[in-house]
């Protein structure tokens, strides 16, 4: 029973529009669902991914109006760290991003660092494993385009029961320098630590809410009877619509999900369809007509495209 890195990033936006603005307009990634809070049908939960949605390279923003940014500390993760194909590839991000006021880009060797528009800090490292999970975008060629996650950066509160939660209970490899690979059959990813900062965590625009590592869904449910028999508390399994959940909190502070891929963001419809309309949860479907007109309008990140 292996976790295969990464599965989706679920961060907080405080800004909707600009948020879609840069993960589709700048990133060059898909809005492959625009579904809602299931607590709270008046905002947002976006879906980012590679041109079908995989798991892997979904990053997800809950759309809290107006929050303002945040600011990442103990028990959170700060940075979410993202593959290319070349140093190529870093060298066309690099221009890209410093044309950005705001993006606070800081190129490093062959790795490159830089924040979303509320802080949210990302990095891009060269990396051909696991295959190519991308997204096409007319400004962006094929090659330089981002190709899913390579792992997260956290500060965690207590590092070593971190790190024993990690390889005793999830499988984890020690590669080092406070470096943890997640490795399945079909992908992996890192999750690594660092040195928590003196001023403490605020939740807000631009901070990861969590952090979720995949699996496959016939192993998912072992998953939760794995941690629950170790004493983990888990949250049993939540029925998230694309996949299933399990969450649970690491000790030093870092909210945890395994998730697996089925049935993934095609349940809503074809491929060609994916974000192009507003996914409710059944039981708001009656309700429609009224939860549409208090969302924040959103454009259609491709709209265009077919004449450009
Ligand atoms: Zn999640």
């Amino acid at each position: 029973m292996r976790l295969e890195g990464i599965h989706h990033v679920t961060a907080i936006t405080g800004n909707a529009p600009a948020n879609v603005a840069f993960y589709t307009g700048v990133l060059g990634l898909r809005l492959v669902a625009k579904s809602v809070n299931q607590d709270d049908p008046t905002v947002y939960h976006l879906f980012y991914s590679d041109e079908v949605g995989s798991a892997g390279a979904d990053i997800t923003f809950f759309e809290y109006p107006g929050a303002p940014p945040g600011r990442a500390g103990g028990g959170m993760v700060h940075r979410v760290v993202w593959r290319v194909a070349s140093p190529a590839a870093i060298d066309f991000w690099e221009d890209r991003l410093s044309a950005l006021d705001d993006a606070h880009v800081i190129r490093a060797g062959d790795a490159l660092q830089f924040s979303d528009p509320e802080g949210l800090r990302h990095e891009l490292v060269v990396s051909d494993r696991d295959g190519t999970l991308s997204a096409r975008h007319p400004e962006i060629p094929a090659e330089h385009a981002l190709r899913g996650f390579d792992g997260v950066r956290m500060y965690t509160l207590r590092p070593d029961h971190s790190a024993r939660m990690l390889v005793e209970l999830m499988g984890a490899a020690e590669l080092g320098d406070g470096v943890f690979e997640l490795r399945g059959e079909r992908r992996g990813g890192t999750i690594a630590f660092d040195p928590v900062p003196e001023k403490r965590g605020l939740q807000g625009g631009g901070t990861v809410h969590h952090v979720a590592l995949g699996t496959t869904a016939e192993q998912h449910p072992e998953w939760e009877r794995w941690l629950r028999a170790s004493g983990v508390q888990t949250s049993g399994i939540v029925d998230r619509h694309y996949f299933h959940s399990i969450y649970y909190r690491e000790p030093g502070g870092i909210l945890y999900e395994i998730a697996d891929d089925a049935p993934g963001f095609t349940v809503d419809g074809t491929v060609e369809e994916l974000g192009t309309k507003i996914i409710l949860p059944p039981w708001y479907e009656p309700q429609r007509e009224q939860i549409e007109a208090q969302l924040t309008p959103l454009p259609d990140p491709r709209a265009g495209w077919a004449s450009a």
